[in-house]
């Protein structure tokens, strides 16, 4: 009989999420046949997304909340291991909506994986290549709609999204500064991505965009919301354009999300603010992926994945998302 680990979702975080918000259970795994077009998985590298927070709300808007008792949805890479789907024979490798457990069975009537592209590791299949890249490019160049010499803002930026916009930007012939937390973060967007930085935890945002955005900000990509959204509103240019991303600074505070305190501005400077999720762009999904396989290639694009081991680390590697405690890409390899 073969074990499947599972991590339960037990109660709906009412703030901080915590490992006290899920259960640990090994249940024995079905051994009932397939019915045409179902796949079972075998989930090997799951990446830990900002957005599960927010799927664990009772009133997740965009996405059915995660159930109670149920394993918790997740991206994951992994294996077919037993397939009734001529799509995806087993051992295909296919990365997707899964959950929180060894073994993932998906319904051929609602499809949620797909295959890796060839020649591409679980690592980049859920990092440079995966789901934050392409709403970081795409988000960037279909919503931010950035020109060469334009000057970009990005929050979050030393994230697995927010990396993706600054090099993007800057591969595309745009100024960048990207705002992270700590001098590390910050060291590695200079040295290696080649774009301005601040440490929103050490220097004054405000006063630092100033500075080096004199002329104003043309695109803003906000991956974080709160009080920083509002110091790159303040310094927006006229006709200036504003990517909505995410806002994880707001998704373990309970009640309705911090937005700017001075709408006027936007008036005055005539933005254009746009809310995306990155569902929308799939479409250009080729676009994306070309340019980024050409610049990894080139050696002009960086990319970190921050891999942890454990399948029972998951809740508490989670956790981490949420202080900065990840350092690129947060994954991790469930064991054996
Ligand atoms: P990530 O940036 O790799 O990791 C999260 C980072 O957010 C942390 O490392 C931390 O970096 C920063 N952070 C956490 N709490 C913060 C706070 N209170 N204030 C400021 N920064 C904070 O994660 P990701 O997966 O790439 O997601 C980044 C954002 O993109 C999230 O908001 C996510 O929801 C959004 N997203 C949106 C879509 C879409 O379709 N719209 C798709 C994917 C991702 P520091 O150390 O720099 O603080």
């Amino acid at each position: 009989m073969t074990t499947n680990r599972q991590w339960i979702f037990t109660s709906r975080p009412q703030g901080m999420v915590s490992a006290a918000n899920f259960e640990y259970r090994e249940t024995p795994l079905a051994d009932a046949p397939l019915q045409t077009g179902d796949v079972l998985v075998r989930n090997q590298m799951f990446s830990l997304i900002p957005a599960q927070r927010t799927w664990m709300n009772a009133d997740s808007e965009y996405f059915p909340p995660i159930p109670l008792g149920a394993p918790v949805t997740a991206v994951a890479a992994g294996e077919v291991i037993k397939s009734a789907n001529p799509a995806l024979p087993v051992g295909t490798r296919v990365s997707g909506l899964t959950a929180w457990e060894d073994f993932t069975l998906i319904k051929g009537e609602r499809m949620t994986v797909s295959p890796l592209p060839e020649g591409v590791d679980l690592i980049q299949a859920l990092s440079v290549f995966g789901g934050n890249a392409m709403t970081g490019y795409l988000g960037l160049m279909k919503v931010g709609l950035p020109k060469a010499g334009e000057t970009v803002v990005v929050t979050g930026a030393a994230g697995s999204t927010g990396a993706t916009v600054v090099q993007t930007a800057r591969l595309k012939g745009c100024k960048v500064i990207g705002i992270a937390g700590g001098p590390e973060k910050c060291k590695w967007l200079r040295e290696v991505c080649h774009v301005e930085a601040i440490d929103y935890k050490n220097e004054n945002v405000a006063e630092r965009l100033k500075a080096l955005a004199p002329k104003g900000v043309d695109v803003f990509f906000d991956n974080v919301g709160g009080v920083i959204m509002q110091d790159v509103i303040d310094q927006m240019a006229l006709h200036g354009r504003v990517a909505l991303c995410g806002q994880i600074s707001q998704y373990n505070t309970p009640g309705p999300a911090v937005g700017p305190r001075d709408m006027f501005r936007l008036i005055s400077q005539r933005l254009r603010v746009q809310g995306f999720l990155v569902s929308d762009l799939m479409a250009h999904r080729p676009e994306a992926l070309a340019d980024l396989q050409q610049w990894v290639k080139d050696g002009k694009f960086a990319y970190k994945a921050d891999v942890r081991e454990g399948f029972k680390k998951l809740p508490t590697t989670y956790a981490e998302l949420f202080t900065g405690g990840n350092d690129g890409t947060l994954l991790l390899r469930a064991d054996a």
